[in-house]
């Protein structure tokens, strides 16, 4: 029997086959799981799916919300630049499209947020089309089982992979053999501890052989990141029970989120509060820093909490900063650090 048959057969006993995304696969249902996926868990992501869809059950009530109003269905999450994308894509399906998710593998290729490899799966899922995948779980199964060599990262080993991925995608059950090759990556060939001994291809399995399973894929190399240190400022109003919130630019790390004030380490915070915001604060208080790290640097946030008691003018500050209060603030779409820190005030 072929790599393919023994992975499908497994599948057809072991697969997971009652995920809310296999109910009805449209490729709008199967693009915001396959979205939602990406650097997340399945058990995780199935509370957020089916909250997503039912309240925007298609593209064009995703198009028509406001960024504001996607936010807090994905707090928790994270990477929201995934949320940004998906809104944005379905504001160019309704225009482009009139609201109905493209079938054509270069068209949903197109999309803000969407890889070579998240196309293929939402067409392989929701139309049958034959389109090989290379996503994380797939990675690693090719790798382990052709052993090969060299992070995959890396163009030339990429590219290998995705030949084999080519060459393994069957012309029949495309959809079940995408969705299979993910959960043997996700469930047996996990990246510490896999299950070797109950994996359909382990008699096949180079890796397993050379007893190397843990060499493959190989690591990323070592590149040292950058470190960047900021202060982030809580400015609170206790009796009111109000915080100072600034909206990101929509570039840029934290994107449209909704986040704390930012000044630069060596800034006197007393001062910077006076000169940007018309607030006078006295004596911050410090909070241990911790680090955040990004794929590209490293951010050392260094905490410090104002509390301010006078009359606050919402319009002396710039429209980007606005007055949240406490009950209401972890409900915005907020960075995981800050987040993180609004949560310890409570
Ligand atoms: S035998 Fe082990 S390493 Fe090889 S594909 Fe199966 S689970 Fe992965």
């Amino acid at each position: 029997m072929q790599f393919e048959q023994k992975i499908l057969k497994w599948f057809d006993e072991f697969g997971r086959n009652h995920l809310p995304w296999q109910d009805n696969p449209t490729p709008y249902r199967v693009w915001v799981s396959e979205i939602m996926l990406q650097q997340t868990q399945v058990a995780t992501v199935i509370p957020y799916f089916t909250r997503f869809i039912t309240r925007f059950p298609t593209v064009r009530a995703l198009a028509n919300a406001s960024l504001d109003e996607v936010y807090p269905l994905w707090a928790g999450l994270g990477y929201y630049a995934r949320a940004k994308n998906l809104h944005k894509s379905a504001q160019i399906i309704k225009t482009l499209y009139k609201g109905k998710f493209p079938t054509n593998f270069e068209e949903v290729l197109a999309l803000p947020g969407i890889g070579r490899s998240t196309a293929g799966a939402i067409l392989a899922i929701s139309t049958q089309q034959r389109y090989p995948i290379l996503d994380g779980n797939v990675k690693r199964v090719l790798s382990r089982h052709f052993a090969i060599s060299g992070w995959p990262g890396d163009p030339k080993v990429a590219e290998k992979l995705w030949q084999l991925s080519e060459k393994t995608t069957p012309l029949l059950r495309i959809n079940h053999y995408t969705q299979a090759i993910m959960d043997l990556g996700a469930t047996l060939c996990t990246r510490s501890r896999p299950k070797c001994a109950l994996c359909p291809i382990g008699r096949s399995c180079q890796a397993k052989k050379l007893n190397k399973v843990l060499d493959y894929p190989t690591k990323r190399p070592k590149v040292d990141k950058p470190i960047k240190a900021i202060t982030l400022l809580m400015l609170m109003h206790v009796k009111k029970r109000l915080i100072l919130l600034e909206k990101r630019p929509t570039h840029g790390i934290w994107g449209g989120l909704w986040s704390l004030p930012e000044c630069a380490l060596n800034e006197n915070i007393e001062d910077w509060c006076a000169k940007h915001l018309a607030i006078n604060i006295k004596n911050p208080t410090h909070w241990t820093p911790f680090r955040h790290t990004f794929t590209h640097f490293h951010l050392d946030i260094h905490p410090a909490v104002g509390k301010i008691s006078n009359t606050i003018k919402l319009n002396s500050i710039s429209e980007n900063y606005c007055w949240h209060s406490f009950d209401q603030m972890l409900t915005l779409g907020l960075p995981a650090p800050v987040k993180k820190l609004l949560t310890s005030l409570l």
